[in-house]
């Protein structure tokens, strides 16, 4: 680790204001990610600036026929919250698979899907819910929040305060775990509202991507079975180690009639 400074501010506002002050300042969650990084020397900011004295940022409210999220909620918090879990037991599910429990009881809502790797679970169901993620200045639709290989909407020094998922009418997650990590190798999201089903992908590419055959067949019939011989692309699929393009096209196609089923 390269030396850096430590501060925990108790208003959102001195967070700003310290992220404004200083460039290189990185904001700490959990550290599931951060802490890491800097052990094995990829960053060297200046500060670190930790949002766990920050009051409201772990609350889990309802809102509308919805739920929000705050950024500083762990996965075990949203896991095992009664409100998540009644509003929508897809995502208290998706939660309760992320990692392991140390991970669970330490990483956040905000700073998965600020970090954005492509194998996390959130982003999937940020954008096949359209969620809406607040920042300390404004509202982004989860359809817009991912923007490629570990990127996102957010500029320099943004702070993500909280995610609002609206209910549906079904959403599930299925996923293929690494073995190891527990990250997913690929994941997909189905959520129907209304007349709009979204299929939501992650893990498989290298952001997560909505799968248009398989929302266009749903929309038609939403049943597991309308996805007969759907299989994605395997063009820009990712390759590694762990399952080639192929394989992970063949994961997607049965995944979503997981989700669904
Ligand atoms: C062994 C292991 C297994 C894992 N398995 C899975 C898995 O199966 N599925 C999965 O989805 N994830 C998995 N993860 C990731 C984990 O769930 C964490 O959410 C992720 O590592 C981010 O950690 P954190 O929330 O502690 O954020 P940190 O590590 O503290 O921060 C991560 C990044 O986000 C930024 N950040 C943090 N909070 C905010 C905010 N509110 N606003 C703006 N930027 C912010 C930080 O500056 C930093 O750049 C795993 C991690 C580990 C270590």
């Amino acid at each position: 680790m390269y030396g850096f400074d430590y501060h925990r501010p108790a208003a959102l506002s001195d967070v700003v204001d310290l992220l404004t002050g200083d460039e290189d300042a990185k904001l700490l969650a959990g550290g599931q990610t951060l802490i890491p990084t800097l052990k094995q020397r990829l960053a060297m900011p200046t500060a670190l600036v930790d949002l766990s004295a920050v009051p409201g940022l772990r609350d889990i409210v309802a809102e509308g026929d919805g739920v929000r999220i705050g950024a500083m909620a762990t996965h075990a918090t949203v896991a095992g919250s009664a409100l998540v879990r009644g509003v929508l037991p897809g995502l208290a599910d998706l939660a309760s698979h992320i990692g392991d429990a140390q991970v669970r009881n330490r990483g956040t809502i905000g700073g998965s899907i600020a970090n954005a790797d492509p194998a996390a679970d959130y982003p999937a169901a940020l954008v096949a819910l359209d969620a809406v993620i607040r920042t300390d200045r404004r509202d982004i639709p989860g359809g817009d929040f991912f923007t490629g290989l570990f990127e996102t909407a957010l500029a320099p020094g943004e702070v993500v305060t909280s995610v609002f998922f609206p209910a549906a009418t079904h959403a599930r997650y299925a996923k293929f775990p690494n073995p190891a990590s527990r990250y997913a190798m690929a994941g997909v999201f189905v959520a129907r509202r209304g007349d709009d089903v979204r299929v939501a992908v992650t893990g498989a590419g290298p952001s997560v991507f909505r799968w248009d055959a398989a929302e266009a067949a749903l929309s038609v019939r939403f049943s597991a079975d309308a996805l007969d011989g759907i299989v994605p692309d395997a063009d820009g699929l990712n390759s590694d180690m762990h399952a080639d393009a192929d394989y992970r096209a063949q994961i997607v196609a049965v995944l979503a009639r997981r989700a669904i089923a």
